[in-house]
């Protein structure tokens, strides 16, 4: 049989962009070492490595020592060489991130801006973009931006079909770049932060990922994909019902989990200020006390349900995530005692971003967009 020309072109392509992954995911490596890490041949991986230098995206750096022998070269990544902006748009804020080539976070900020669906706020964000961005060498390597929206964003990424943070339904995505002068892509805020949180893990990682912000939601990856389901609405754990009869969700419904476990549950103690109630907790203040417990208590059986449904590892993240570190201890107990399998709670994770994880989740689709494009 004829070789089949285009599957030679895309195993080449393949085969340069795991190089480049291999790379970056390291400070400095040897050409022994990349040539096990990728099962290549050395001629193979040497040409890739001279393409990517000729692109400036990796770098010669000396010599490692040898017992004997032609030294062996060592090759470094150029981080910086090409950059990404990630916007995360909610009800009174934008998100921005830089992140480089290893999707690390170069600077961020949040700025106050209330959304509207009119001309002048998409002026707006195209001004705080250009703003953020700054100089003229930063945004000549910039490849694109990734914006996070706190809705359903169709397939296409062209439409969002709803939201209900925004309050708006069917609204052209092209109306957010109307005013930024950058190739975008959109994605759902929970997806892009359950992308962020398993980059550089591989393609094989199984996760569900919990969003506990000021509306609950999630992302389920599947081997590294993110399930979207039959109608894009897989992972909208927040109307899981917790509680039959229970408190009123802002859906309608009663007994929804987004009722027990958003992150306004707290901060709704604290004249919605989330920092505030967790202060109070650590100044150990009895009621906040009280009110940490019974959230706990309702989280342990959200995350439960997930684990017994999905059956990989489950991770909390968003604004509440941020405080799981510190303020979570008593939640393994409570997972432990709820697993029906074995008294074990080791699938439990907490959030590796404190900050900024859908921003960055949504910048890191236009790394590999670029990386893939090689
Ligand atoms: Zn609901």
């Amino acid at each position: 049989m004829m070789p089949n020309p285009a599957n030679n072109i895309d195993v080449k392509r393949r085969n340069r962009a795991n190089t480049l992954r291999s790379i970056l995911s390291c400070d400095r490596i040897s050409q022994t070492e990349l040539t096990q890490r990728l099962t290549l041949s050395w001629p193979t991986v040497l040409q890739n490595v001279k393409e990517l230098t000729a692109l400036g995206l990796v770098q010669e750096v000396g010599e490692y020592d040898s017992t004997g022998g032609r030294k062996a070269k060592a090759y470094a990544p150029v981080r910086n060489a090409k950059l990404a902006v990630g916007l995360d748009v909610t009800q009174n804020h934008v998100g921005m991130v830089l992140v480089d080539l290893s999707g690390q976070i170069v600077r961020y900020t949040r700025k106050k801006s209330p959304f509207s669906l009119n001309d002048r706020y998409f002026q707006e964000l195209g001004s705080v973009l250009r703003d953020f961005i700054g100089d003229r060498d930063t945004g000549s390597r910039i490849q694109g931006v990734g914006v996070s929206l706190p809705g359903i964003v169709d397939k296409a990424g062209e439409e969002l079909l709803y939201s209900h943070a925004l309050g708006i339904q069917n609204v052209s995505t092209a109306a957010f770049s109307k005013y930024i002068s950058y190739p975008c892509t959109y994605i759902n805020d929970a997806n892009a932060a359950g992308l962020a949180e398993i980059r550089g893990k591989g393609f094989t990682e199984n996760l569900v990922y919990l969003s506990l912000s000021n509306s609950v939601g999630g992302a389920i990856l599947n081997a590294g994909e993110l399930y979207t389901g039959s109608n894009l609405r897989a992972g909208e754990f927040g109307h899981n019902t917790l509680i039959p009869g229970g408190r009123r969700c802002y859906c309608g419904k009663e007994g929804c989990l987004d009722a027990y476990c958003s992150a306004k549950v707290l901060s709704n103690h604290t004249n919605g200020n989330l920092l505030e109630f967790f202060d109070q907790l650590r100044a150990g203040n009895p009621e906040m006390q009280k009110i940490w417990q019974e959230y706990l208590r309702y989280l342990a059986v959200a995350i439960n349900n997930l684990r017994m449904s999905f059956d990989c590892d489950v991770m909390a993240g968003g604004y509440v995530g941020a405080f799981l570190e510190e303020f979570g201890a008593p939640l393994r107990g409570m997972l432990e005692g709820r697993n029906t399998f074995q008294q074990d709670a080791s699938y439990f994770k907490i959030c590796r971003y404190q900050v900024e994880a859908a921003a960055v989740g949504a910048a890191l689709l236009q790394i590999e967009e670029f990386i893939q494009s090689l």
